[in-house]
């Protein structure tokens, strides 16, 4: 046994210190980025905010939705629609905002080769998704998927230290979702004791990502758009939501009526209810597992979508910088807790 005495950081722990300043507004601030990822050799231009794929997030109708608002934002499919659901959407909407997602279990290979025999063309990007990163197992199986779509770009995940973010990026990721833990209905610290502060973990991940040409997206634990602006502060490439996109219209979720309000249940991807809706029972063998909560339902995502862009803005004025790459260059954390007494917190 070995303890390591490093102070690790959450989004909690830290605020941005503000900085002398040129722009005027936020409306000069430029918040798309452009990337050339290192393997499929694509190019991505947007808003590097993605919807999770969970159910009641990574929905067709919030990636319809990110386009109509023109939001510049994609979104990760979650992985339950049928192929011939996945065909007709991708027949009318353009790749470039969205993620097909798949993870190892059960039949997501074979329904991505029928999916790319029947539309080979369509698809330029693949989330690959599992609560664990960091068995041999999942390395295999991303060269295997790499081997298949050598011009795809590939996320891939979750992970939270630097030596396996090379070790995927050098098996042909292009871009490693960094988070175990912090999300807003997973239990994984609860149940297993594991787990790391998700500030560290992104700031670590994405200097080892970086020395290799590979990109990070940061997964979990985002409850304010200040947590998204302080990812991007700590070098995320990409930031992932679950927990702020879910509740509205486009969660493609039933409306529940209570005491004359409405909810709506989101919940963890290996929680009881995503387990028993989609694969009829909870497995035995998984250990991480997911809550379901009730949430208040919103409305539409579109006025959600101005505050996280907006706060993201703003931010970027804060710190004087022009553009999303400026924000990481120009951040300075100030810590504003003690080392964390509660890593329960957010779980
Ligand atoms: P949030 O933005 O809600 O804080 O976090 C979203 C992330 O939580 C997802 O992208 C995914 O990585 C993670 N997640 C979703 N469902 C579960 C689950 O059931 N268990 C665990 N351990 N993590 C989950």
């Amino acid at each position: 046994m070995r303890i390591e005495e490093d102070v690790k950081l959450d989004f909690k722990d830290v605020l941005i210190r503000p900085k002398r300043s040129t722009l005027s507004s936020r409306k000069d601030v430029d918040i798309t980025r452009d990337y050339q990822f290192k393997w499929s050799g694509r190019r991505y231009n947007g808003v590097p905010i993605i919807a999770a794929n969970m159910d009641g997030v990574g929905t067709f109708d919030m990636a319809k939705s990110f386009l109509k608002t023109q939001s510049g934002m994609s979104v990760a499919l979650h992985k339950h629609y049928p192929i011939d659901k996945l065909v007709e959407f991708f027949d009318t909407s353009p790749p470039e905002s969205v993620w097909y997602s798949i993870g190892m279990a059960g039949d997501d290979r074979e329904k991505l080769t029928e999916f790319l025999k029947l539309r080979p063309s369509k698809i330029d990007k693949i989330c690959l998704d599992v609560a664990n990163g960091y068995s041999e197992h999942f390395v295999d199986f991303v060269k295997r998927v790499r081997d298949q779509v050598p011009d795809i770009t590939i996320m891939a995940g979750n992970v939270v230290t630097g030596e396996m973010v090379e070790e995927l990026i050098l098996s042909g990721v292009d871009v490693v979702k960094v988070g175990i833990g912090p999300g807003s209905v997973c239990t994984t610290r609860k149940m297993t004791g594991v787990g790391y502060p998700q500030l560290s973990a992104i700031i670590e991940c994405a200097d080892a990502a970086h020395g290799l040409g590979g990109l990070i997206c940061a997964d979990g634990g985002c409850t304010v758009p200040g947590d998204i602006a302080k990812a991007f502060g700590a070098g995320a490439d990409f930031v992932m939501l679950g927990g702020m996109l879910a509740g509205y219209d486009q969660s493609e979720q039933e409306i529940i009526e209570e005491n004359g309000k409405k909810y709506v249940r989101f919940y963890g991807m290996s929680s009881d209810t995503a387990m028993t809706k989609h694969k009829g029972g909870v497995a035995e063998y998984r250990a991480s597992e997911g809550k379901t909560v009730k949430i208040p339902y919103h409305g539409d995502v579109s006025d959600a979508l101005q505050d996280i862009l907006g706060g993201i803005r703003s931010a970027c004025t804060y710190v004087g910088a022009r553009n999303l790459k400026e924000l990481s260059k120009r951040t300075t954390f100030i810590r504003v807790t003690q080392q964390i007494n509660n890593i329960f917190g957010q779980s």
